[in-house]
């Protein structure tokens, strides 16, 4: 392998800094766990769930910002809770890969989301809604449009879904965790 003059210079500055700093008792892997915990030390820790499947593995997430008024909180970190009795702290690819997907550019806002899902819903609801059968008994259906719960969600919360969707006339409806 050729090298310069100038690679030899930079390889043997960076060999003689790299040893002296170990000598000191500088270790590498050491320093860089320094960095990482200093980061993570600032940062809010709050617990979450996984959204992608049933097995429901605990997060822990973590943003900085101190969420005054005007302030930009941002997440900056999540990895799996060592705590939680599902996955002691690991995450499988998807999990993992969570950063990501919060940052997504083609993810939208709560807002746009409910908004838009309400208004689908109403338009199919008022076009589809069945109040009575052939034999004019009232049966108050939509079948036109399901619902997939959260197996993440709480008790009350799935309580809670179950409700509106039956009031609502709809008959499909499932939960992820069967899925
Ligand atoms: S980390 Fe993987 S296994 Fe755990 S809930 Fe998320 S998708 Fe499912």
């Amino acid at each position: 392998m050729q090298v310069t003059r100038r690679q030899f210079f930079k390889v043997c500055a960076a060999g003689v800094s790299s040893s002296s700093l170990v000598a000191l008792g500088f270790s590498p892997t050491a320093a860089l766990a320094e960095v990482r915990n200093f980061k993570l030390a600032r940062a809010t820790e709050t617990r979450s769930t996984c959204p992608y499947c049933s097995v429901s593995c605990g997060l822990l997430i973590y943003s900085m910002g101190d969420k005054a008024k005007n302030a930009h909180s941002e997440i900056i970190h999540i990895e799996g809770d060592p705590d939680h009795p599902v996955n002691r702290g690991t995450l499988c690819p998807k999990g993992a890969g969570l950063l990501d997907f919060v940052h997504s550019e083609s993810r939208i806002s709560w807002d746009e989301a409910f908004t838009g899902i309400a208004k689908l819903m109403k338009e199919d609801r008022d076009t589809n809604f069945v109040a009575r059968n052939q034999e004019g008994t009232t049966v108050n259906r939509w079948l036109s449009t399901g619902f997939l719960a959260a197996s993440a969600s709480s008790d009350e919360t799935g309580y809670l879904t179950h409700k509106v969707v039956r009031s609502l006339g709809m008959l499909a409806f499932d939960n992820q965790a069967r899925v």
